[in-house]
Protein backbone atom coordinates (compact mmCIF):
# COMPACT_ATOMS: atom_id res chain seq x y z
CA UNK A 1 0.00 0.00 0.00
CA UNK A 2 1.39 3.60 -1.00
CA UNK A 3 1.55 5.82 2.15
CA UNK A 4 2.62 9.46 2.15
CA UNK A 5 6.09 10.60 3.45
CA UNK A 6 5.21 11.54 7.50
CA UNK A 7 3.60 15.31 7.65
CA UNK A 8 2.27 17.72 9.81
CA UNK A 9 -1.31 19.43 9.88
CA UNK A 10 -3.18 22.51 10.64
CA UNK A 11 -7.00 23.37 9.99
CA UNK A 12 -7.14 26.93 9.43
CA UNK A 13 -10.30 28.66 10.46
CA UNK A 14 -10.60 31.53 8.22
CA UNK A 15 -8.66 32.75 5.08
CA UNK A 16 -6.43 34.86 6.84
CA UNK A 17 -5.67 31.97 9.43
CA UNK A 18 -5.06 30.16 6.17
CA UNK A 19 -2.48 32.87 4.89
CA UNK A 20 -0.98 33.32 8.47
CA UNK A 21 -0.29 29.16 8.61
CA UNK A 22 1.15 29.19 5.20
CA UNK A 23 3.23 31.69 5.73
CA UNK A 24 4.14 30.80 9.05
CA UNK A 25 5.47 27.26 8.26
CA UNK A 26 6.89 28.07 4.34
CA UNK A 27 7.68 26.78 1.09
CA UNK A 28 7.08 23.20 2.61
CA UNK A 29 3.78 23.74 3.50
CA UNK A 30 0.73 23.38 0.98
CA UNK A 31 -2.80 24.06 1.25
CA UNK A 32 -5.38 20.74 1.08
CA UNK A 33 -9.02 20.94 0.02
CA UNK A 34 -10.24 18.14 -1.69
CA UNK A 35 -7.59 16.19 -1.06
CA UNK A 36 -8.05 14.29 -4.63
CA UNK A 37 -5.21 15.37 -6.65
CA UNK A 38 -2.86 16.16 -3.71
CA UNK A 39 -3.01 12.91 -2.04
CA UNK A 40 -2.42 10.75 -4.47
CA UNK A 41 0.19 12.39 -5.42
CA UNK A 42 1.73 12.36 -1.77
CA UNK A 43 0.98 8.35 -1.26
CA UNK A 44 3.08 8.11 -4.89
CA UNK A 45 5.58 10.54 -3.34
CA UNK A 46 5.25 12.96 -6.12
CA UNK A 47 4.58 15.97 -3.52
CA UNK A 48 6.10 15.74 0.10
CA UNK A 49 4.98 18.85 1.73
CA UNK A 50 5.74 19.06 5.65
CA UNK A 51 2.71 21.23 6.90
CA UNK A 52 -0.76 20.52 5.38
CA UNK A 53 -3.05 23.43 5.88
CA UNK A 54 -6.69 22.24 5.80
CA UNK A 55 -9.27 24.92 4.72
CA UNK A 56 -11.96 22.51 4.26
CA UNK A 57 -13.36 24.73 7.47
CA UNK A 58 -13.32 27.99 5.28
CA UNK A 59 -17.38 27.84 4.55
CA UNK A 60 -16.49 31.55 3.24
CA UNK A 61 -15.31 30.12 0.34
CA UNK A 62 -18.34 28.06 -0.59
CA UNK A 63 -20.97 29.95 -2.41
CA UNK A 64 -22.63 30.54 -5.17
CA UNK A 65 -24.02 33.91 -5.90
CA UNK A 66 -24.79 36.39 -9.23
CA UNK A 67 -24.74 39.79 -8.98
CA UNK A 68 -23.87 42.79 -11.58
CA UNK A 69 -23.82 40.63 -14.61
CA UNK A 70 -21.04 37.70 -12.81
CA UNK A 71 -21.77 34.80 -10.93
CA UNK A 72 -19.19 34.71 -8.19
CA UNK A 73 -18.25 30.68 -7.02
CA UNK A 74 -16.16 30.63 -4.21
CA UNK A 75 -13.04 28.14 -4.39
CA UNK A 76 -13.98 25.72 -1.71
CA UNK A 77 -17.23 25.06 -3.88
CA UNK A 78 -17.68 21.19 -4.75
CA UNK A 79 -17.91 19.79 -7.91
CA UNK A 80 -21.19 17.88 -6.73
CA UNK A 81 -22.81 21.50 -5.60
CA UNK A 82 -21.57 23.25 -8.65
CA UNK A 83 -23.33 20.02 -10.77
CA UNK A 84 -26.65 20.31 -8.72
CA UNK A 85 -26.96 24.30 -8.90
CA UNK A 86 -30.12 25.80 -11.16
CA UNK A 87 -28.37 29.09 -10.91
CA UNK A 88 -25.19 27.38 -13.20
CA UNK A 89 -27.51 25.23 -15.15
CA UNK A 90 -29.26 28.22 -16.19
CA UNK A 91 -26.16 30.27 -16.95
CA UNK A 92 -23.38 28.21 -17.78
CA UNK A 93 -24.52 24.33 -18.86
CA UNK A 94 -21.28 24.08 -19.87
CA UNK A 95 -20.35 23.14 -16.59
CA UNK A 96 -23.12 20.76 -15.64
CA UNK A 97 -21.96 19.41 -18.72
CA UNK A 98 -18.40 18.61 -17.65
CA UNK A 99 -19.24 18.15 -13.98
CA UNK A 100 -21.69 14.96 -15.10
CA UNK A 101 -18.14 13.75 -16.53
CA UNK A 102 -15.43 14.29 -14.36
CA UNK A 103 -14.83 10.94 -12.19
CA UNK A 104 -17.42 9.95 -10.03
CA UNK A 105 -19.87 10.74 -6.86
CA UNK A 106 -16.99 10.25 -4.31
CA UNK A 107 -14.33 12.78 -5.82
CA UNK A 108 -17.27 15.07 -6.88
CA UNK A 109 -18.44 15.12 -3.16
CA UNK A 110 -15.09 16.11 -1.78
CA UNK A 111 -13.07 17.65 -4.79
CA UNK A 112 -13.31 21.57 -5.36
CA UNK A 113 -13.06 23.67 -8.01
CA UNK A 114 -10.19 26.04 -6.28
CA UNK A 115 -8.08 22.66 -6.20
CA UNK A 116 -9.32 21.46 -9.66
CA UNK A 117 -8.12 24.68 -11.17
CA UNK A 118 -4.70 24.84 -8.79
CA UNK A 119 -3.60 21.46 -9.94
CA UNK A 120 -3.68 22.64 -13.60
CA UNK A 121 -3.73 19.23 -14.61
CA UNK A 122 -3.19 19.58 -18.75
CA UNK A 123 -6.45 16.37 -18.17
CA UNK A 124 -8.10 18.43 -16.07
CA UNK A 125 -11.82 19.09 -17.58
CA UNK A 126 -13.17 23.14 -15.21
CA UNK A 127 -9.52 24.28 -16.56
CA UNK A 128 -10.93 24.20 -19.84
CA UNK A 129 -14.42 25.22 -18.83
CA UNK A 130 -13.02 28.59 -17.00
CA UNK A 131 -10.82 29.17 -19.71
CA UNK A 132 -13.85 29.00 -22.26
CA UNK A 133 -15.81 31.28 -20.11
CA UNK A 134 -13.62 33.80 -19.74
CA UNK A 135 -13.33 33.25 -16.16
CA UNK A 136 -11.38 35.38 -13.88
CA UNK A 137 -9.94 34.01 -10.24
CA UNK A 138 -9.23 36.31 -7.11
CA UNK A 139 -6.06 35.50 -5.47
CA UNK A 140 -5.69 36.48 -2.07
CA UNK A 141 -2.59 36.96 0.14
CA UNK A 142 -1.71 38.75 3.14
CA UNK A 143 -1.15 41.58 1.38
CA UNK A 144 -4.47 42.21 -0.54
CA UNK A 145 -5.87 40.18 -3.55
CA UNK A 146 -4.92 40.75 -7.34
CA UNK A 147 -7.43 39.16 -9.87
CA UNK A 148 -6.07 37.22 -12.91
CA UNK A 149 -7.19 36.16 -16.25
CA UNK A 150 -7.28 32.47 -16.84
CA UNK A 151 -4.48 32.54 -19.36
CA UNK A 152 -2.75 34.09 -16.44
CA UNK A 153 -3.22 31.98 -13.91
CA UNK A 154 -2.04 28.68 -15.84
CA UNK A 155 1.80 29.38 -17.06
CA UNK A 156 1.75 25.74 -18.04
CA UNK A 157 1.61 21.87 -16.61
CA UNK A 158 0.97 21.96 -12.88
CA UNK A 159 2.34 25.47 -12.79
CA UNK A 160 -0.14 28.62 -11.69
CA UNK A 161 0.46 32.07 -10.81
CA UNK A 162 -0.55 31.17 -6.72
CA UNK A 163 2.69 31.34 -4.76
CA UNK A 164 3.18 29.54 -2.00
CA UNK A 165 1.68 31.90 0.67
CA UNK A 166 -1.57 32.55 -1.15
CA UNK A 167 -4.64 31.35 -1.74
CA UNK A 168 -6.99 31.23 -4.23
CA UNK A 169 -10.44 32.22 -3.40
CA UNK A 170 -12.76 32.96 -5.92
CA UNK A 171 -14.00 32.24 -10.08
CA UNK A 172 -15.43 34.95 -11.60
CA UNK A 173 -17.86 33.88 -14.71
CA UNK A 174 -19.56 37.26 -16.98
CA UNK A 175 -22.91 36.18 -17.54
CA UNK A 176 -23.36 37.52 -21.14
CA UNK A 177 -26.30 37.55 -23.12
CA UNK A 178 -27.68 35.05 -26.05
CA UNK A 179 -25.13 33.31 -25.02
CA UNK A 180 -24.92 29.21 -25.15
CA UNK A 181 -22.45 26.45 -23.97
CA UNK A 182 -21.72 22.94 -23.93
CA UNK A 183 -18.92 20.36 -23.26
CA UNK A 184 -17.91 16.77 -24.61
CA UNK A 185 -15.49 14.59 -23.69
CA UNK A 186 -14.51 11.14 -24.48
CA UNK A 187 -13.01 8.84 -22.03
CA UNK A 188 -12.05 5.01 -21.59
CA UNK A 189 -14.05 4.40 -19.08
CA UNK A 190 -16.75 6.17 -17.19
CA UNK A 191 -15.08 8.50 -14.55
CA UNK A 192 -11.69 8.94 -16.76
CA UNK A 193 -9.98 11.37 -17.58
CA UNK A 194 -10.06 12.66 -21.09
CA UNK A 195 -8.87 11.16 -23.76
CA UNK A 196 -9.80 14.35 -25.69
CA UNK A 197 -12.52 16.95 -24.82
CA UNK A 198 -14.29 20.47 -26.35
CA UNK A 199 -15.90 23.31 -24.30
CA UNK A 200 -17.18 25.81 -26.78
CA UNK A 201 -19.54 29.21 -25.47
CA UNK A 202 -21.17 31.25 -28.75
CA UNK A 203 -22.84 34.46 -28.39
CA UNK A 204 -25.31 35.25 -31.45
CA UNK A 205 -25.86 38.54 -32.43
CA UNK A 206 -29.36 39.93 -33.14
CA UNK A 207 -29.05 38.60 -37.09
CA UNK A 208 -28.64 35.36 -35.41
CA UNK A 209 -24.75 35.31 -36.70
CA UNK A 210 -21.97 34.58 -34.26
CA UNK A 211 -20.79 37.79 -32.65
CA UNK A 212 -18.51 35.79 -30.13
CA UNK A 213 -17.29 32.30 -29.82
CA UNK A 214 -14.68 30.77 -27.93
CA UNK A 215 -13.78 26.81 -28.06
CA UNK A 216 -10.90 25.19 -25.67
CA UNK A 217 -9.67 21.50 -25.91
CA UNK A 218 -8.27 19.51 -23.12
CA UNK A 219 -5.97 16.59 -23.15
CA UNK A 220 -4.67 17.58 -26.74
CA UNK A 221 -1.82 19.99 -26.01
CA UNK A 222 -3.67 23.21 -26.52
CA UNK A 223 -3.34 23.72 -22.48
CA UNK A 224 -4.03 27.86 -21.45
CA UNK A 225 -5.02 28.71 -24.93
CA UNK A 226 -7.98 28.33 -27.34
CA UNK A 227 -8.41 27.62 -30.88
CA UNK A 228 -7.73 30.74 -32.33
CA UNK A 229 -8.27 29.91 -36.39
CA UNK A 230 -11.53 28.11 -35.45
CA UNK A 231 -12.98 30.84 -33.42
CA UNK A 232 -11.51 33.49 -36.10
CA UNK A 233 -13.25 31.17 -38.87
CA UNK A 234 -16.34 31.42 -36.82
CA UNK A 235 -16.85 35.12 -35.89
CA UNK A 236 -19.28 36.77 -38.28
CA UNK A 237 -20.58 33.92 -39.69
CA UNK A 238 -24.39 32.41 -39.71
CA UNK A 239 -24.07 29.28 -37.74
CA UNK A 240 -23.86 25.91 -40.28
CA UNK A 241 -22.60 22.53 -40.34
CA UNK A 242 -20.52 23.93 -42.97
CA UNK A 243 -18.92 26.83 -41.02
CA UNK A 244 -18.97 23.84 -37.79
CA UNK A 245 -17.06 21.83 -39.73
CA UNK A 246 -14.28 24.33 -41.08
CA UNK A 247 -14.08 25.45 -37.70
CA UNK A 248 -13.45 21.93 -36.06
CA UNK A 249 -10.78 20.95 -38.92
CA UNK A 250 -8.70 24.12 -37.92
CA UNK A 251 -9.53 22.81 -34.21
CA UNK A 252 -8.12 19.46 -35.14
CA UNK A 253 -5.03 20.47 -37.10
CA UNK A 254 -4.04 23.35 -34.10
CA UNK A 255 -3.98 20.99 -30.91
CA UNK A 256 -0.87 19.01 -30.64
CA UNK A 257 -1.78 16.03 -29.18
CA UNK A 258 0.94 12.79 -28.19
CA UNK A 259 0.79 9.82 -28.63
CA UNK A 260 0.35 7.77 -25.12
CA UNK A 261 -1.61 4.69 -23.21
CA UNK A 262 -5.01 6.43 -23.85
CA UNK A 263 -4.24 6.47 -28.13
CA UNK A 264 -2.22 7.57 -30.95
CA UNK A 265 -2.40 11.30 -32.38
CA UNK A 266 -4.20 11.61 -35.23
CA UNK A 267 -7.16 9.56 -33.00
CA UNK A 268 -7.15 12.51 -30.83
CA UNK A 269 -6.75 15.27 -33.87
CA UNK A 270 -10.00 13.34 -34.97
CA UNK A 271 -11.57 13.30 -31.41
CA UNK A 272 -10.85 17.24 -31.23
CA UNK A 273 -12.93 17.80 -34.15
CA UNK A 274 -15.18 15.78 -33.93
CA UNK A 275 -16.05 17.25 -30.22
CA UNK A 276 -15.63 20.53 -31.49
CA UNK A 277 -18.51 19.97 -33.94
CA UNK A 278 -20.71 18.70 -31.63
CA UNK A 279 -20.07 21.48 -28.71
CA UNK A 280 -20.68 24.50 -31.67
CA UNK A 281 -24.04 22.56 -32.86
CA UNK A 282 -25.52 22.25 -28.78
CA UNK A 283 -24.14 25.97 -28.02
CA UNK A 284 -25.69 27.48 -30.86
CA UNK A 285 -28.82 25.81 -29.58
CA UNK A 286 -28.52 26.54 -25.99
CA UNK A 287 -27.97 30.30 -27.42
CA UNK A 288 -31.38 30.57 -29.40
C1 LIG B 1 -10.06 8.82 -9.34
C2 LIG B 1 -10.06 10.27 -9.75
C3 LIG B 1 -10.56 10.61 -10.99
C4 LIG B 1 -10.58 11.95 -11.38
N1 LIG B 1 -11.07 12.25 -12.62
C5 LIG B 1 -11.10 13.54 -13.01
C6 LIG B 1 -11.62 13.89 -14.29
O1 LIG B 1 -12.09 13.07 -15.06
N2 LIG B 1 -11.60 15.21 -14.63
C7 LIG B 1 -11.14 16.18 -13.79
O2 LIG B 1 -11.16 17.34 -14.15
N3 LIG B 1 -10.66 15.88 -12.57
C8 LIG B 1 -10.62 14.58 -12.16
N4 LIG B 1 -10.12 14.27 -10.93
C9 LIG B 1 -9.55 15.36 -10.07
C10 LIG B 1 -10.63 15.94 -9.19
O3 LIG B 1 -11.45 16.76 -9.98
C11 LIG B 1 -10.02 16.75 -8.03
O4 LIG B 1 -11.03 17.03 -7.14
C12 LIG B 1 -9.43 18.09 -8.41
O5 LIG B 1 -8.48 17.98 -9.42
C13 LIG B 1 -8.67 18.73 -7.27
O6 LIG B 1 -9.56 19.29 -6.38
P1 LIG B 1 -9.31 19.09 -4.82
O7 LIG B 1 -10.22 20.04 -4.13
O8 LIG B 1 -9.42 17.66 -4.49
O9 LIG B 1 -7.81 19.63 -4.67
P2 LIG B 1 -6.56 19.15 -3.71
O10 LIG B 1 -6.21 17.77 -4.09
O11 LIG B 1 -6.97 19.39 -2.30
O12 LIG B 1 -5.51 20.19 -4.15
C14 LIG B 1 -4.94 20.20 -5.44
C15 LIG B 1 -3.84 21.26 -5.52
O13 LIG B 1 -4.42 22.57 -5.42
C16 LIG B 1 -3.94 23.28 -4.28
N5 LIG B 1 -5.09 24.01 -3.76
C17 LIG B 1 -6.32 23.50 -3.51
N6 LIG B 1 -7.19 24.48 -3.20
C18 LIG B 1 -6.48 25.64 -3.25
C19 LIG B 1 -6.82 27.03 -3.03
N7 LIG B 1 -8.07 27.41 -2.74
N8 LIG B 1 -5.84 27.95 -3.15
C20 LIG B 1 -4.58 27.57 -3.47
N9 LIG B 1 -4.20 26.28 -3.71
C21 LIG B 1 -5.15 25.34 -3.59
C22 LIG B 1 -3.36 22.22 -3.36
O14 LIG B 1 -2.34 22.73 -2.54
C23 LIG B 1 -2.83 21.20 -4.35
O15 LIG B 1 -1.60 21.63 -4.85
C24 LIG B 1 -10.08 12.94 -10.51
C25 LIG B 1 -9.59 12.61 -9.25
C26 LIG B 1 -9.58 11.28 -8.86
C27 LIG B 1 -9.04 10.92 -7.51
Amino acid sequence: MQVPAPFDYARAESVDDALTLLQRHGPESRVIAGGHSLLPMMKLRLARPEWLIDINDLFELDYLVEDDNTVRVGALTRHATLLGSDLIARRFPIIVDAEKVIADPIVRNRGTIGGSLCQADPAEDLSTVCEVLKAQVVIRSMDGERVVSMPELHRGPYETAVEQAELLTEIRFPVRPRTGSAYEKVERRVGDWAVAAAGASVTLADDGTIADVTIGLTSVGLDGRTATRAEDALRGQAPSEDAFAEAARYAGEDCDPVSDQRGPVDYKRHLAAELTTRVLRRAVERAR
